[in-house]
């Protein structure tokens, strides 16, 4: 078995699916391990560290042309990709018909059942989810023109900066945690009641909005509210917005667009050095009226918007030995006796199965 890891090519991406330990992992398992030149650097892993764990560094024609598996964080071009080869990775934007057509059996890390639980360790979403949460949190502090923590000093305390987080996911509560250990008062709303006890559990509160919409969809995921329900809650939380200092939205709902959660008139209303960070914010829209994606903005009274895309990126290391071991969890399950073994009525390989023998899984 020949496994290739391609580096990325993607603007600002600055992870590599498979760090040196998970090379190693491989080799001592029989396998043969191709590394494209520079694959590892932007993630702090020199092509040394890739040959002392065991891999060969080429150029990315070679890994194309050798491996049969393929292991990536975003899917690269069709056309380089040859009929037989497993490609592994997040497929978010892949050209399904294109990958289908060429032979390509394609495995995106989206389609994850992620209830079950031998799943969990499989779970990238998850993994990076976490990273972003983390992250944002430190976004938010770098422009945030006060203390997070209360502190008392010999010229006078300042009091604890008020975060609200509004999405209770995983992303949501890695940012609930971070906020805490950094001080912060946090309070946290999402529409799945069942979060409210995980919110008090990481020492914050849980806004109970008058309106109450139980929210809870299928699969532990939301179900997208009606218009009036949407309108309803804006109206609610605006007067919550207002006051807090940091707002950080992470809401989202599965093949929808992200709900609008932060109205140009809750901004207007905070106070000037106000924060917000939109974990949401991409393609289809985000939660908050006034972020664009990638984009940090201050309004004219003061507040700092941010548009924040692809959190995960930037923390490579963290980001990328997380990706890595849920790579080396679900190539564990795919391989026997050495080799991947495609089998659809397997619920794993169901979810991420996208391609396979020519045609879209419809996964
Ligand atoms: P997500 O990224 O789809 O959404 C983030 C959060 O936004 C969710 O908590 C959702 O309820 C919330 N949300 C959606 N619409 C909202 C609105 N209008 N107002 C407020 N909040 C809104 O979620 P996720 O982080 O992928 O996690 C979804 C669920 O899956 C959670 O229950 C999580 O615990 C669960 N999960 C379970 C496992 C597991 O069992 N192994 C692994 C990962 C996630």
């Amino acid at each position: 078995l020949t496994v290739a890891v391609l580096r990325e090519t993607a603007p600002g991406e600055r992870r590599v699916a498979l760090v040196p330990e998970g090379v190693r992992a491989l080799t001592d398992a029989g396998a043969r391990v191709l590394v494209e030149n520079a694959a590892g650097e932007l993630a702090h892993h020199p092509d040394s560290s890739y040959t002392e764990a065991g891999a060969e560094v080429v150029p990315r024609e070679t890994a194309l042309a050798q491996a049969g598996i393929l292991l990536v964080l975003h899917c690269p071009l069709p056309t380089g990709l040859r009929k037989g080869q497993v490609l592994i990775g997040l497929l978010a934007g892949a050209d399904l018909p294109a990958l289908a057509e060429r032979g390509v059996t394609a495995i995106g890390l989206e389609g994850l059942p992620r209830k079950l639980s031998r799943a969990q360790s499989m779970d990238a979403l998850s993994s990076q989810d976490n990273v972003a949460g983390y992250k944002a949190v430190l976004v938010a502090a770098q422009v945030y023109p006060r203390y997070l923590p209360m502190l008392i000093t010999a010229a006078g305390t300042a009091p604890p900066a008020r975060v609200l987080v509004l999405g209770v996911g995983v992303a949501g509560l890695q940012a609930i945690g971070t906020a805490r250990r950094l001080g912060a008062v946090v309070t946290a709303y999402d529409i799945r009641p069942e979060t409210a006890e995980e919110v008090r559990s990481l020492g914050a509160s849980f806004l109970e909005l008058a309106t109450a919409i139980a929210g809870s969809g299928q699969g532990g995921y939301a179900r997208a509210l009606t218009a009036e329900e949407e309108q309803a809650q804006r109206h609610e939380l605006d007067a919550h917005i207002a006051r807090h200092d940091i707002v950080i939205t992470t809401a989202r709902v599965p093949g929808r667009k992200p709900p609008l959660l932060v109205t140009e008139q809750a901004v207007k209303a905070m106070v000037s050095g106000s924060v917000v960070v939109d974990l949401a914010a991409g393609p289809l829209g985000g939660n908050v009226e006034l972020s664009e994606p990638g984009v940090t903005r201050v309004t004219e009274n003061g507040v700092t918007v941010i548009g924040a895309e692809g959190l995960a990126a930037t923390v490579p290391s963290a980001a990328s030995a997380a990706y890595s071991r849920n790579l080396l969890a679900l190539l564990r399950h795919l391989l026997h006796e050495g080799e991947p073994r495609i089998d659809l009525t397997d619920e794993i390989q169901a979810g991420v199965v996208r391609t396979h023998d020519g045609r879209e899984t419809g996964a």
